[in-house]
């Protein structure tokens, strides 16, 4: 379905990674201004809805919070030399920090700084949406070199009613059977973490946008901040999440490690044995890892029980296990545009499977049908791989008996799914099977 000698797939990697430019510097949280200006940029390239929902709006157990917004923060040393400087990182504020100005002592500003002693040269990425108090993130290194003395403090942010702020987007398929792509615009300065699922989702959306009028599924696109953002989405729309059949969620897809597939909540969905497929048929080093109610991101909520929806997490190196996760170093430099691109491609490889998955009648089920006079001997002797293909075959052919799909033919046979598609295909041509 998709030809990955596409210019537009071969250049992916580069085009993600100038957005991830763009969006790199800006200083997002669950709310505010900086979500409005990502989505704005994001909107460029996709036509995405915005919507905003008002501060103190009940979703489930939650409440959207009060808005939150910051020009400037600073910490000046007792000589008036700024030491601390929001303008250097957005990482350097704790995110949600009330507004503060004032002079401390050293040591009661100490119980407002976060560090991490042992990744002295890193600023963590700290927040704190539910209890209002303020705060500095600063590399162990800064902190070792703060002397006694009065230090000035200042906060220029806003804690509001306003609201929270998400974007969504929708390509009509045939059916109004959904697959959900579902990415966070809710960190600030970080890459691999959000962003690289943020940039990723908006060339899969640019790219099936472009075959729209051959896509099987609708596929839904949420740009949300996460968790709340994810209880927002489902809160305002839980009539109609019995038409998301598969889904995923898109982070941690930008650097150099190996693939990492996190199954949804029932674990055998479709979407779980496409993934696997996917990377089983790549052949290259990956993991699987059990579906987790604690270390994840917003899988944690669409596969809540109340919901259970077939959504799954296709990334690279996961959370929490690079040392850059939620610190300053997980930057530019940390991601790269081949890293990005071979993504894409395998996100690619697991919507093909959903968009072709089909179950399949063998028309000619008593003993094995004479292959070679209806003319598919001659197919073989055209296909580069006809080993393969005679296999897929019989496969094909065998198992279409109107309960095994072609996804479940390849994975007992461990043929490519491509090839059996193929075999499925000539199949049909020549009269011996038809879609169930
Ligand atoms: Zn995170």
């Amino acid at each position: 379905m998709f030809d990955f000698s596409d210019d537009f797939v071969k250049e992916s990697g580069k085009g993600m990674y100038s957005l991830m430019e763009q969006l790199y510097p800006i200083c997002r949280s669950i709310t505010g201004n900086g979500v409005r200006e990502t989505l704005k940029i994001l909107s460029k390239t996709v036509p995405l809805e915005t919507k905003e929902i008002p501060t103190g709006t009940a979703v489930f157990d939650w409440t959207i919070p009060k808005e939150w917004n910051i020009s400037d923060a600073y910490i000046k040393d007792p000589k008036g030399k700024k030491i601390v400087d929001f303008k250097n990182s957005n990482l350097h504020v704790l995110g949600y920090s009330i507004p503060v100005h004032k002079k401390f002592k050293l040591s009661e500003l100490k119980k407002h700084l976060f560090t991490l002693p042992d990744y002295p040269d890193s600023i963590p990425y700290l927040t704190s949406y539910y209890r209002e108090k303020w705060g500095f993130c600063l590399t162990h290194n800064q902190f070792d070199r703060l002397e006694d003395g009065e230090y000035e403090v200042h906060i220029d942010s806003s804690l509001t009613d306003g609201s929270l702020t998400f974007g969504e987007y929708v390509i009509k398929g045939k059916t109004d059977d959904e697959v959900l792509i579902s990415c966070y615009v809710c960190h600030p300065s970080m890459c691999n973490d959000s962003i690289s699922g943020v940039v990723l989702a908006t060339w899969l959306a640019k790219l099936l946008t472009k075959h729209k009028n051959k896509l099987h599924y609708t596929y839904r696109f949420l740009f949300i901040p996460e968790t709340i953002g994810a209880i927002t989405w489902l809160s305002l729309n839980e009539k109609n999440v019995h038409r998301i059949k598969h889904g995923l969620i898109l982070t941690c897809v930008g650097d150099s490690g190996g693939f990492t597939y996190k199954k949804s909540r029932a674990g055998n969905n479709m979407i779980d044995l496409a993934a696997q497929k996917v990377l089983t048929d790549s052949g290259d080093k990956h993991r699987i890892l059990e579906f987790d109610p604690f270390v994840g991101s917003d899988e944690r909520q669409y596969c809540s029980p109340g919901f259970n929806l077939p959504v799954g997490s296709m990334m690279r190196t996961t959370y929490p296990d690079f040392s850059e996760y939620h610190t300053s170093k997980d930057d530019l430099d940390f991601v790269t545009a081949k890293g990005l691109g071979g993504s894409f491609e395998q996100y690619l490889m697991i919507i093909n499977i959903l968009e072709n998955d089909r179950t399949y009648i063998n028309l000619n089920p008593k003993c094995e049908p004479q292959l070679g006079k209806r003319g598919l001997y001659d197919v073989m002797g055209s296909q580069k791989n006809h080993e393969e293909f005679h296999k897929a075959l019989f496969w094909a052919l065998n198992f279409s008996d109107g309960s095994h799909s072609l996804l479940d033919i390849s994975i007992r046979s461990s043929l490519k799914f491509d090839v059996v598609k193929s075999a499925a295909d000539a199949l049909c041509k020549a009269g011996l099977m038809r879609i169930k």
